[in-house]
């Protein structure tokens, strides 16, 4: 029996490990992919206090490796079910169920897709959502980054670096993304289509056309890429929160309170599957909290 399950290891849910681990609690990690969550495709993290900059890979492994000193970390092991039984609660993934006291959900958010002719045709084959993994694939080419937010930032930024030529297409004419990344894509000379949107993708075997639609001129702009990358933003993971009763708002985001409790007793959230602002430290913090929390719940 454990006295917390936390399904998620990004860093909301190991920082949680961490903190479970060291106040005694017999604690349990499930993830039903690799460690690290979305800061996995993160190229390169410049606010997490401690590092100037650091790959989002290099931090999570650093944070795992620390999170393993005091709790176990079961990867690839997505939970299928969750049910109770006496207070207790019954996680059910493909070959085991573990019974715990506590859950906590670290289950962050998923990339948006766009619903554009030719996108997911040529998903795998041009299309991408995570430069860090597929970057390497166009250098010396053209690819496009849709979005106009910190991801999109960062990834045209780490694109641009690894000598991929690339351009972003935002769909209005001011970047939502931190002032600082905006100064570093004026001074890396990074072109902006603006007012811009992907109105269909074209190819044969790999993506050859983006074609654009300027919604201020009405213009159609085709251009000759090898590769665009789709970074719009994320949804948050909450279906099996949900499927437990937990309440959400009406996004989907987890509601909880300043200890990172849920709507149902014994069941916490933390990170971006909450919402609000979805950084390293707010996870890492949240994390902490509700731990600490069940703690003092147990003590
Ligand atoms: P985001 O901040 O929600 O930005 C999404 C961007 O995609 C926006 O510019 C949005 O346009 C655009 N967009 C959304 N739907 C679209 C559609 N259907 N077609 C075209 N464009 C669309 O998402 P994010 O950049 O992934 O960031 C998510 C969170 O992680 C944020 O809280 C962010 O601050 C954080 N983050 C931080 C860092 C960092 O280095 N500090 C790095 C990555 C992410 P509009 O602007 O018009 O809405």
């Amino acid at each position: 029996m454990y006295d917390i399950v936390i399904i998620g290891a990004g860093p909301a849910g190991l920082s949680a490990g961490i903190y479970a681990g060291r106040a005694g609690l017999k604690t349990l990690i499930l993830d039903s992919k690799q460690i690290g969550g979305t800061v996995n495709n993160a190229p390169l993290i410049e606010n997490y206090p401690g590092f100037d900059a650091i790959e989002g890979m290099a931090l999570i492994e650093k944070m795992a490796n620390q999170t393993k000193n005091y709790t176990q970390i079961k990867e690839f092991n997505s939970v299928e079910e969750i049910g109770k039984e006496e207070d207790i609660f019954k996680i059910k993934t493909k070959d085991e169920i573990f019974s715990a006291k506590n859950i906590i959900f670290a289950t962050g958010t998923n990339v948006r897709s766009l619903d554009v002719e030719g996108v997911e045709e040529y998903s795998g084959r041009g299309i991408s959502y995570c430069a860090v993994c597929d970057g390497n694939f166009f250098i010396d080419r053209e690819v496009l980054v849709i979005g106009g937010g910190n991801s999109a930032a960062v990834e045209a930024l780490y694109l641009n670096r690894i000598g991929v030529k690339c351009s972003i297409v935002h769909r209005r004419d001011k970047l939502r993304c931190d002032e600082k990344l905006q100064k570093d894509l004026k001074n890396n000379n990074i072109n902006i289509y603006w007012n811009c949107e992907l109105k269909s993708v074209k190819g044969d075997t790999f993506v050859q056309t983006a074609v654009l639609f300027n919604n201020k001129t009405n213009e159609e702009i085709n251009l000759d890429v090898d590769g665009i990358f789709i970074s719009i933003g994320n949804d948050p993971n909450s279906h099996l929160a949900k499927s437990c009763g937990v309440d959400c708002n009406e996004f989907g985001y987890i509601i909880v309170d300043e200890n990172m409790r849920t709507s149902i007793e014994g069941i916490y959230a933390a990170g971006d599957v909450t919402g609000g602002i979805k950084q390293i430290i707010v996870a890492s913090s949240q994390g902490a909290i509700a731990s600490s929390d069940i703690q003092s719940k147990l003590m």
